[in-house]
């Protein structure tokens, strides 16, 4: 459990215990505390200008290997589908289909992956891997039937999402997305959680995806059909969110089972998905 400023990670449990006070191992711990856990956090970080710290409290951050932030969420990963206006009618034309509401759907927690890590590819399984750049929601106080006004209230922060996807399981298994959307390590997730209150607007943050450096997704999370306030009131309709659950708010235009001739991820193939005011993932794909 670390926090990340200017380039340095601080060992927030190290720093804890040199301050007698205790964090839990990891961010899913810390974001079960609430309000007191980051209250905590922000005291210690408070006094790190001013004290003199054992050695290792503060890492340059190049010095760290960064994990997923969560690993796993709570609960599936909550997914949204055709959340932006031009990806929704790309997918529509690809499938032939009329755009109706947004689809919501779940990944397994087996599909997290590191910010940087590779992305295992087994041909025996699937031929048609394709990238999603999201904005990952993570939510942080316990709700149901959450009011549109109050949504605040119950996110933690904000993090960047690839919603990796075997095309021809996810249109080919009997009308589901689960299977397909759900390989292992088809999630990248991170670098890291940026704090709600370090975002006023998620709704104004550009979005992007590289492959072998080629730009495919570049657009605004302004251009979602329903925002972030939407989602976390529809989605707790009638079903509770629980603290440290992952919604992953769609993706926008560019995907590469849309494109012609369609596009899908290769072994060596090095994939870059960017949100900014939050981070970069670079995970590379590797066949098994
Ligand atoms: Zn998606």
């Amino acid at each position: 459990l670390g926090a990340l400023r200017e380039g340095e990670v601080v060992d927030l449990r190290a720093l804890a215990e040199d301050r007698g006070d205790t964090l839990p191992e990891d961010l899913l711990g810390l974001i079960e505390l609430g309000e007191d856990g980051l209250r905590l956090v922000r005291a210690l970080l408070a006094r790190v200008q001013d004290a003199r710290l054992p050695d290792g409290i503060l890492r340059p951050v190049d010095q760290v290997e960064v994990l997923a932030p969560l690993d796993p969420p709570r609960g599936n990963v909550v997914a949204i589908g055709r959340n932006y206006a031009e990806h929704a009618r790309e997918s529509a034309r690809a499938r032939g289909e009329e755009v109706t509401r947004p689809t919501v759907f779940t990944k397994a927690l087996t599909s997290i992956n590191g910010p940087y890590g590779n992305v295992t590819i087994d041909p025996a399984v699937t031929t048609q891997v394709d990238w999603e750049a999201e904005l990952g929601v993570v939510i942080g106080r316990r709700g149901v039937n959450i009011a549109r006004d109050r949504w605040r209230d119950h996110v933690f922060g904000y993090t960047v999402v690839n919603d990796v996807s075997a095309r021809d399981i996810q249109f080919g298994w009997g009308g589901q997305f689960f299977k397909g959307k759900s390989l292992d390590g088809f999630c990248p997730i991170g670098p890291w959680i940026v704090t709600a209150d370090e975002i006023d607007d998620p709704q104004n943050l550009h979005i992007s995806c590289r492959i072998n450096g080629e730009t495919k997704q570049d657009a605004s999370t302004a251009d979602m059909i329903f925002p972030v306030d939407q989602l976390v009131s529809d989605l707790s309709l009638g079903m509770t969110l629980l603290p440290g659950t992952l919604v992953a708010t769609g993706t926008p235009e560019g995907v590469g089972f849309a494109r012609s001739p369609q596009e899908f991820l290769q072994p060596g193939d090095v994939m870059e998905t960017e949100i900014e005011g939050i981070g970069l993932l670079r995970n590379r794909i590797v066949r098994r």
